[in-house]
């Protein structure tokens, strides 16, 4: 950018503005960036310097001489640096309520499944080898005798996640062949995934049946043709159709199906083998109950109500499991092997629901006792009423324990409100909006929700080692 109006000014900051090798022979002799690999150095300090022109050329009103010494670049080369170093995938505070909060990355993984894949993720192990044979084994096998104990079910594989379940279960069943699909249960999940273009993709044809709000077994019975190839049903997850409606069981579906000598297939999407209703929850069809009503096909995502790692799991009918075990693009979709070492570990966990409950975090969190909640969130109502004094008498910060509504999430129960406890900030003379990027910016970031012109922060999802690190985000603050 060549610029002959600079005036006296810039060209005075432009000659004081040190070259990059200069300030490369500074940083090696600072500690500060001994660890750092040379190639950050040198980008940071090429971009520091970069900007520091541009600046000087863009005629910059408050820009000074005091910019552009040794120690003012190198203090924002170390900045730079610091946030080149840190990972892109962070670890963050969920303090939204929402348990399985797909931007926030669905579920935790119990403690034996996180133990479990780091032991595997440092060695050798039988991923496709069977030792009692000295043979080359099936990666699928791994899960599959547990999957069919837990659920019922003859046979049972695993993929990527659910999306891609739903996908190779179409593309092996009813390639060309019609599906036939309650229109009440044509879903979009968020991110883009709708049943009509994953059906169009596998090569199945869409046969919409019956209305948004009812649809009767007349309404499949009709639509059979020559060319009919499935009978699908969609767990409408993330949304409810309330009010004057109907709709077609799996039982009535499972018998139309072996009317015709049509296999059925179940998208249940957040599938769970917990009996929610029984913790004082909206009952949720759970995967045995599909299993036991017969349908040859059930598929359900491994990290939403699971609480395991992201798969997608399809259980049912051995023939047809067979099939889609064959098909080549199961190998586009195949599970990796962590997956497999977590996805294990948690389904063991269901052999004894009550414990599963206990110490498969996504349970644990929908399942807490209210009191819980409560003590947690009083707890840091006091810590951070504690930071107030004497020091920050004038902080204005001002901090309250409210009842709140949390949210099961992932496309999960979404008529559901778990009654909550929250603690709600605010700061004189701070916008609320300023309070909410703060928090995200925080290391770790505290991504929490803006309600009533107040910054909350739901307990439900924020564990005890956590407080600490918002009460000292606040304190940082407070103190800026
Ligand atoms: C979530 C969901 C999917 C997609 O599952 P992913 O694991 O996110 O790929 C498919 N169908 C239904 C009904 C769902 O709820």
């Amino acid at each position: 950018m060549v610029n002959n109006e600079i005036n006296e000014k810039q060209r005075k900051h432009l000659k004081l503005l040190p070259g990059v090798d200069h300030i490369l022979e500074k940083a090696k002799t600072n500690s500060l960036f001994n660890d750092i690999p040379k190639p950050v150095v040198i980008k940071s300090v090429r971009s520091v310097i970069a900007k520091r022109r541009e600046s000087i050329l863009g005629n910059n009103k408050i820009f000074s001489d005091s910019d552009l010494t040794d120690a003012s670049i190198l203090f924002d080369v170390e900045k730079l640096v610091q946030e080149d170093m840190q990972s892109n995938l962070k670890r963050v505070i969920n303090a939204t309520g929402v348990v399985v909060h797909t931007n926030l990355g669905r579920s935790l993984l119990a403690k034996a499944a996180l133990e479990n894949m780091a032991k595997i993720a440092g060695g050798y192990s039988n991923l496709e080898f069977d030792l009692l044979n000295g043979r080359r084994g099936s990666r699928y096998s791994l899960v599959e005798d547990i999957l069919c104990e837990i659920s019922g079910a003859e046979s049972a594989m695993v993929v990527n996640n659910n999306a891609g379940a739903v996908f190779l279960s179409l593309d092996t069943v009813a390639p060309q062949k019609e599906v036939i699909v309650s229109r009440g249960e044509l879903v979009e999940i968020g991110g883009s995934f709708r049943i009509p273009d994953v059906m169009e993709k596998s090569g199945a044809i869409l046969k919409e049946v019956g209305t948004t709000n009812r649809t009767h077994l007349k309404d499949y019975k009709n639509a059979l043709s020559e060319n009919t190839g499935l009978l699908l049903k969609v767990h409408t997850s993330n949304y409810s159709v309330v009010g004057f409606t109907a709709a077609v069981s799996l039982e009535q579906m499972v018998e139309l199906g072996n009317k015709h000598r049509l296999p059925v297939m179940e998208d249940l999407g957040s599938g769970t083998f917990v009996d929610f209703s029984k913790y004082n929850m909206t009952k949720e069809p759970t995967i045995q109950e599909s299993v036991a009503s017969g349908a040859d096909i059930i598929t359900f995502s491994g990290d939403k109500l699971l609480g395991g790692p992201q798969a997608g799991i399809i259980i049912g009918n051995k023939i047809i499991i067979d099939r889609i075990k064959q098909n080549p693009l199961a190998r586009a979709l195949r599970i990796d092997k962590l997956t497999l070492a977590a996805l294990e570990i948690t389904l063991r966990l269901y052999r004894e629901p009550e414990k599963a409950v206990k110490a498969i975090p996504t349970l644990r969190m929908l399942t807490i006792p209210l009191s819980d909640i409560k003590n947690r969130a009083e707890k840091l109502a006091k810590l951070l009423s504690d930071i107030e004094e004497p020091d920050f008498n004038k902080s204005g910060l001002s901090v309250n324990v409210a009842n709140m509504s949390s949210r099961a999430g992932g496309g999960a129960l979404p008529l559901l409100d778990l009654p909550s406890k929250a603690v709600r900030i605010s700061i004189a003379g701070m916008s609320v909006n300023s309070i909410e990027k703060a928090m995200r910016r925080n290391d770790p970031p505290i991504i929490g929700r803006i309600e009533e012109d107040l910054f909350v922060l739901d307990l439900r999802t924020i564990h005890n080692e956590e407080l600490a690190f918002i009460v000292s985000a606040i304190k940082q603050i407070i103190k800026n």
